[in-house]
């Protein structure tokens, strides 16, 4: 049956071989990794594991028996440098490997501060693999005073977990509110709110000018003007996605390795899933960056290499854990031009229901999982309750289905 070529042994590479193998696919498997771990969850890394509540063990994906068992050949620590399309061929380490199908699932980079404003400076680090986190961990400790840089999710996250083990956070987001890119100002005010209940320090509409240090970061200058003293930074500043591997193969990009519906690039042989995946969606075309994303892409392209012809219908999902509260959402708010908040069963819990026109589009329900639940039914549907009826908590939210 050939041999598939997985690069990327992350959440949409170890998703793509267990799906192979899974569904009967009995030809030559290898998995090729740039980290030394085996391929473990993202996740836990700004949340569980950070605050030291989860186990090294408690990440991996899978244990290593499983790809031995399935007769996945794995190579670790060793990055892809080289892909050619006309003889499919790549290069790993010495080894030259020819494969039937290659999939790309290479992920996705963090952005980085550039040297010129303190971005090499030691103490400043990013979120994004397991060495990453391990690295910052020991700098966890009590009064410390941290700089996060970008009020994302990523950011928000980490600055919980900071304030969780008593440091002091202060966190600089230069749009005009945090989680202005992907929410409404509702959830941004209620993390804004959760955040200062904690005693983290919110800086919105303010960006970094600088980091300062002599060899390790000390202070930060904001774009006000204002001098702060540091002991680390973090910067959550967004990803970009790895691209490289597929333009060197001749793949178009557009926003990520373009595919069709099947997942399957402008190259011959070469497929791509994950957060390195733009796709069709209602019409245009977009990348996600998320695990059940990763996942679902990831096997289905599996199922396509076994020939199954399946187009590919996301259904996006997210969350997050900040404090005591877990977000989930269910959606994607592209576009949105109202929003209902429905309050939640306890004090202070909350959704929130994103409109376009009369259609719903997406939820965000913070401690409520059943207003996530009922969200992502309607929504993966297509029904949209009225507003009115959203808004009502005297309306059952079971009833919103009917
Ligand atoms: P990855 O899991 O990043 O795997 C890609 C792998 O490819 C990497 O290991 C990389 O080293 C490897 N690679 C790249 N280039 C090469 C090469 N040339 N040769 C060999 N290997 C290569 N999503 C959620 O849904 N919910 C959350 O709460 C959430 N929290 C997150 C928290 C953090 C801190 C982070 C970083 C991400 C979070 N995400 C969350 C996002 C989620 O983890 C990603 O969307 C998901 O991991 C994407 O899977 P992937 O396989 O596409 O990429």
């Amino acid at each position: 049956m050939g041999h598939v070529v997985v690069i990327g042994a992350g959440q949409a590479g170890s998703s793509c071989v267990a799906k192979l193998r899974n569904s009967g696919f009995d030809g030559k498997i290898t998995l090729i990794g740039a980290e030394t771990a085996p391929p473990y969850q993202r996740p836990p890394l700004s949340k569980a594991y950070l605050l030291g509540e989860m186990e090294l063990e408690r990440l991996y994906l899978r244990p290593l028996s499983f790809y031995q068992d399935q007769n996945i050949t794995m190579i670790l620590g060793d990055p892809v440098h080289s892909v050619d399309a006309s003889s499919k061929t790549v290069i790993v380490g010495k080894q030259v490997l020819t494969y039937d199908d290659l999939v790309l699932a290479t992920g996705s980079n963090p952005r980085r501060l550039p040297a010129s404003i303190g971005g090499d400076l030691g103490g400043v680090y990013v979120v994004r693999t397991l060495n990453d986190v391990d690295s910052m961990e020991p700098e966890f400790t009590e009064d410390k005073r941290v700089l996060i840089i970008g009020g994302g999710y990523i950011g928000l996250e980490a600055a919980a977990v900071a304030a969780k083990k008593g440091l002091k956070v202060t966190l600089v987001e230069m749009a005009d509110r945090i989680l202005q890119r992907v929410a409404c100002p509702e959830t941004s005010d209620f993390f804004r709110n959760l955040h200062q209940s904690h005693g983290v320090e919110i800086v919105e509409g303010v960006g970094l000018d600088r980091l300062t240090g002599d060899g390790r970061v000390s202070g930060a200058v904001l774009s006000d003007g204002r001098e702060i003293e540091v002991d680390f930074a973090i910067v959550g500043v967004g990803i970009t996605p790895s691209i490289e591997l597929a333009e060197m193969a001749g793949c178009t990009i557009e926003n990520g390795i373009r595919t069709d519906a099947q997942g399957a690039t402008s190259v011959d042989g070469i497929w791509a899933a994950g957060d390195c995946a733009s796709f069709p969606y209602r019409g245009g075309r977009i990348r996600l960056e998320s695990v059940p994303n990763a996942i679902d892409q990831a096997e289905l392209v599996a199922e396509n290499i076994m020939g199954a012809a399946k187009d590919y219908v996301a259904k996006p999902w997210f969350w997050s854990d900040q404090f005591d509260v877990k977000l989930q959402i269910a959606g994607l708010n592209i576009g949105y031009d109202s929003v209902v908040t429905r309050a939640g069963d306890k004090a202070g819990d909350a959704s929130f229901w994103y409109y376009k026109g009369d259609e719903l589009l997406a939820v965000d329900a913070a401690n409520e999982p059943r207003a996530f639940m009922v969200g992502k039914r309607l929504i993966e549907s297509g029904k949209s309750p009225a507003k009115e009826r959203v808004g009502d908590l005297s309306v059952e939210l079971k009833s919103l289905l009917k």
